[in-house]
């Protein structure tokens, strides 16, 4: 992209529209129940947003349980024991002040509009409608989804959506620890639904009322938490450069004393210079042990550790990684976005790296006829299962890659009249345009290897 047509980022302007209307004709996300004129900030995948989601979900999955031999792997239920809600501080605490317009009955967080952050909020100028003096005084919003378990709708029968999966990893606390014969230093990771009902929800997926999150939390001897924090810190950066993020775009912030939640004793987010603005996309806390201390007091129960060789009992501490699975796959497609001019015309392109790709390669029988579609369909039927592959048949050939530039497929393979003499096929690769003859027998080789080259662990 050329400098003069970006914005301070380096993203193209109006990147946010281009990529909302991307998303939806290539079948990335798609708003909830548009039929029905949607729902507030919810959005659903569809086939390609489903492969990139669970592409990034695998990536983070094997780095963090896979290559650690001392974290693993949890699914617990969305909704808990609303006493757990209650331990975790969220049900006095999980709150966002709030003040309504009178006129136009919008509300805002107090803290995102800037002037309301003022004297006296009631006083000052409705950013929507335009109306002064109409807000509301500021109250406490609690964020927290509240459903009925049972046939009877009564307070006592009160149920959350769990807000955020980390209580999830420190109510199992012992059960994980025991069966799986870990020690302290170890981790738990989780990836699951979390759902906030958000005030001022936006920016596309950026901040919505139903997302994943992708959580680990470190359990750490307490005394050695800050050593591990740093540690925590550099990792999860190096993982985010290895999406393939620019590292110019990528920032560790800290936070600070006043940001602090309830719980921590130091907090430092990794952000992402978005199109509007430098924004959180992950971050690591060091929560000290008030979770498992919390839990231990309202439960009655034990949660904590023997360390066997020193003879010695505590509550570990604990270093959290959190980062939100749908926010980092806004991240991965801002950055991935380009537009440059090919021949006259603007080829949109997302410049995935290959092992996140929705679809690694896409198989084209240069026309329709001569033996061809019948090479390409048992090319495409011979790679399916070891990568997921599109077949496409339809259409001028240029037409088909710019398709595939749009889609992020990394390759794209054409059968052409030739290959049925040489047993050769071409292989493009959609960021250099380059075209290689690669023989039939080979493709696989080559796309494997030509993705690994980028990953070393896929
Ligand atoms: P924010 O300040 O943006 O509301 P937070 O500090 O409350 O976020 P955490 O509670 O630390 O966020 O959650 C960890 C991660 O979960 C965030 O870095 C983000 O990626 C993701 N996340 C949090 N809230 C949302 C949301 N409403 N929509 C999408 N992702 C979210």
């Amino acid at each position: 992209m050329t400098p003069e047509s970006t914005t301070d980022s380096g993203h193209a302007p109006d990147l946010m529209d281009k990529l909302v209307s991307l998303c939806k004709r290539r079948g990335f996300i798609f708003q909830s129940s548009e039929i029905y004129g949607g729902v507030g900030s919810v959005y659903d995948y569809g086939p390609l947003g489903i492969e990139l989601k669970n592409n990034i979900q695998q990536v983070w999955w094997r780095d963090m349980v896979f290559r650690h031999n001392n974290i693993v792997g949890l699914d617990a239920g969305i909704l808990m024991n609303p006493e757990v809600w209650v331990a975790s501080g969220h049900v006095g605490a999980f709150t966002d002040p709030l003040v309504e317009c009178r006129n136009c009955h919008r509300r805002f967080r107090v803290d995102e509009l800037p002037e309301i952050e003022a004297e006296n909020p009631t006083d000052q100028q409705c950013p929507v409608c335009g109306t002064t003096g109409e807000f509301t005084d500021p109250r406490q919003f609690n964020l927290m989804f509240k459903t009925f378990m049972g046939p009877v709708e009564e307070e006592s029968a009160t149920v959350y959506l769990r807000p955020e999966t980390a209580q999830g990893i420190f109510v199992n606390f012992k059960n994980v620890q025991e069966s799986a014969r870990q020690k302290v230093p170890f981790g738990i990771a989780q990836i699951g639904k979390a759902f906030r009902n958000e005030i001022t929800p936006g920016n596309f997926i950026f901040r919505t009322r139903e997302f994943e999150q992708m959580e680990m939390q470190f359990f750490v001897k307490p005394g050695t938490e800050d050593e591990w924090f740093e540690t925590w810190k550099e990792r999860r950066l190096d993982w985010a450069r290895s999406l393939g993020i620019s590292n110019e775009r990528l920032r560790l912030q800290k936070h600070g004393s006043d940001e602090l939640a309830h719980y921590c004793k130091d907090a430092s987010d990794i952000e992402y210079q978005f199109p509007f603005g430098w924004q959180e996309f992950e971050g690591i806390h060091n929560r000290t042990d008030y979770d498992l201390r919390s839990h231990q007091e309202h439960s009655g129960k034990k949660l904590e550790y023997f360390d066997q060789p020193a003879n010695e009992r505590y509550t570990p501490y604990v270093v959290e990684t959190s980062i939100g699975l749908s926010r980092a796959l806004l991240v991965v497609l801002a950055d991935a976005y380009d537009e440059e001019e090919v021949e006259n015309s603007t080829r949109v392109v997302l410049r995935l790296k290959p092992s996140l790709a929705p679809i690694q390669a896409a198989v084209f029988p240069l026309v329709k006829k001569d033996g061809m579609p019948e090479i390409a369909e048992k090319l495409a039927e011979d790679l399916r299962g070891k990568f997921n592959i599109f077949y496409d048949a339809a259409g001028s050939i240029g037409r088909r890659y710019r398709r595939q530039d749009e889609t992020g497929t990394p390759f794209c393979i054409t059968v052409d009249g030739q290959t049925g003499e040489d047993q050769m096929v071409t292989v493009r690769n959609r960021d250099t345009l380059d075209q290689t003859r690669v023989p039939l027998s080979q493709v696989s080789q080559y796309l494997h290897e030509a993705i690994h080259a980028t990953d070393p662990h896929a």
